[in-house]
């Protein structure tokens, strides 16, 4: 049953019932809380254009404030939330592991920790079995480019402009925003033209756009490089696919020069594209190593670095360790994440629900002249708005609105869906009358 509102037809959003009343709270009130962070804690620019709710309860795809108020997380956390926030399994697998152990690393044996590697193997395809566990992606990434270092002996890295990879010194050499580059040395990485659909001068030529990477080896390296990295859905970016085509073009290159290619799966895996478990999977590609983190502990720190016997041999050359890296803690999460994914079967979930959701948001595309792009692929969408369709001029950040946490892109006006993979139709529904009802008042 929709309602409408007296003045002009438009839907008022209805948020989906749900059985579930979070205790009372009885902590700080949210302005004590953003005084302190004012006060200690790193001022961000990020901080300042974000009005932070006090969230203090989590269940499934829905968060409350102090005041019980219920909220949708159409983000997932930042799209780490893939089962649901404080799903039951999840939540037992990581309070009964802490009952037994909280703290082991790789120098003791720990059945955890070997079975999420074998699990995560499993789901991979090729050879790509050799687990190295991390604590968040940037490490994983970092991680994986030194190896294609280490492999090849090549120092040459290629990533995509647009990308984001990570804030360390490596990561941030592969991130190609300046919104995320501080002026610091970040050597032997060479962007190459993103294969953007909606921007590119290529259009959806995917092909076409892997020629860069062709040039940039030939005249920007000695011919031979260390690897190539890339999310198939850039994230951070702006829910960007990567043209038809592309990855298998640019993965021949890279190979012909010697390189190695790393999928990063920090955002774009663990089902949440619907039709595949990993992104890449959409392409038709096998990497030679992939990185995850976000939706491999719902929110739990862990991250991971996959790669075949051959490749992961060079960590063995010197001591490679990382102290938190596979806590039996974190990495019973994980195996509970995967249990979950398939036996609630969310990847199915994610392509249902999100091909209706991207349908929809398609139909207010049609509504709304703000809206310049739908885009992305499962539980992984975006929505660009722009002031100008033809000039694609990008919305002013003030424009959004209600909808500024979750914006993203380089330009700031690319509205991100990553919710919980649980995400019912019905949230759907409402986020969508919730965009439209905004957009209609502006
Ligand atoms: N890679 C991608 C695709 C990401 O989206 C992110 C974070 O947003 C990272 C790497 C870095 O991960 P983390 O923030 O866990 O270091």
């Amino acid at each position: 049953q929709k309602e409408f509102d007296n003045k002009g037809g438009v839907v008022v959003p209805k948020m989906p019932s749900f059985d579930y009343a979070p205790p009372p709270y009885t902590g700080p009130s949210a302005a004590e809380i953003l005084s302190k962070r004012k006060e200690y804690l790193s001022p961000a620019m990020f901080y300042l254009y974000n009005k932070p709710l006090n969230v203090v309860d989590g269940k499934m795809q829905y968060l409350f404030d102090e005041k019980g108020r219920k909220y949708l997380d159409a983000f997932g956390g930042i799209a780490t939330v893939c089962c649901g926030h404080c799903h039951p399994h999840v939540v037992d697998a990581i309070v009964n592991q802490t009952k037994r152990l909280q703290h082991s690393t790789i120098l003791y044996l720990n059945h955890a920790i070997a079975d999420l590697a074998e699990a995560l193997a499993n789901k991979l395809p090729g050879n790509l079995k050799v687990v190295f566990f991390t604590n968040s992606g940037t490490e994983a990434n970092e991680l994986a480019i030194m190896m294609a270092r280490l492999y090849t002996g090549c120092h040459d890295i290629i990533s995509l402009r647009n990308a984001y990879h990570g804030n360390a010194a490596g990561t941030m050499g592969a991130t190609a925003q300046s919104n995320w580059k501080f002026n610091v040395i970040q050597s032997g990485v060479h962007h190459a033209i993103n294969p953007d659909p909606y921007r590119g001068v290529f259009g959806s030529e995917g092909e076409k756009y892997a020629k860069d990477i062709q040039d940039l080896i030939q005249f920007g390296t000695s011919g031979n490089i260390a690897g190539f990295v890339s999310e198939a859905i850039q994230g951070v970016g702006g829910i960007i696919e990567l043209a038809p085509g592309y990855l298998p073009a640019a993965y021949n290159i890279i190979k012909k020069a010697g390189g190695l290619c790393i999928a990063d799966e920090v955002q774009g895996g663990f089902a949440r594209t619907g039709s595949h478990f990993w992104g890449f999977e959409n392409h038709g590609v096998v990497p030679d190593i992939v990185t995850m983190a976000k939706g491999i502990g719902n929110g739990i720190p862990l991250g991971a670095v996959i790669t075949t016997p051959e490749i992961a041999e060079v960590l063995t050359r010197r001591n490679y360790f990382n102290t938190f890296g596979g806590n039996p803690v974190c990495t019973a999460a994980g195996l509970a994440v995967l249990n979950v994914i398939e036996k609630e079967k969310l990847q199915d979930n994610a392509f249902v629900v999100g091909s209706y959701l991207k349908e929809r948001l398609i139909a207010l595309k049609d509504k709304h002249d703000l809206i310049g792009d739908v885009r992305g692929r499962g539980l992984m969408l975006g929505v660009e708005l722009v002031t100008d369709h033809e000039l694609k001029t990008p919305a002013k950040l003030e424009t959004l609105h209600v909808l500024d946490q979750m914006k993203g892109g380089f330009y700031g006006n690319v509205f991100r869906i990553t919710p919980p993979l649980c995400f019912s139709k019905e949230d759907a529904d409402f986020l969508v009358d919730a965009m439209n009802y905004t957009m209609s008042k502006m």
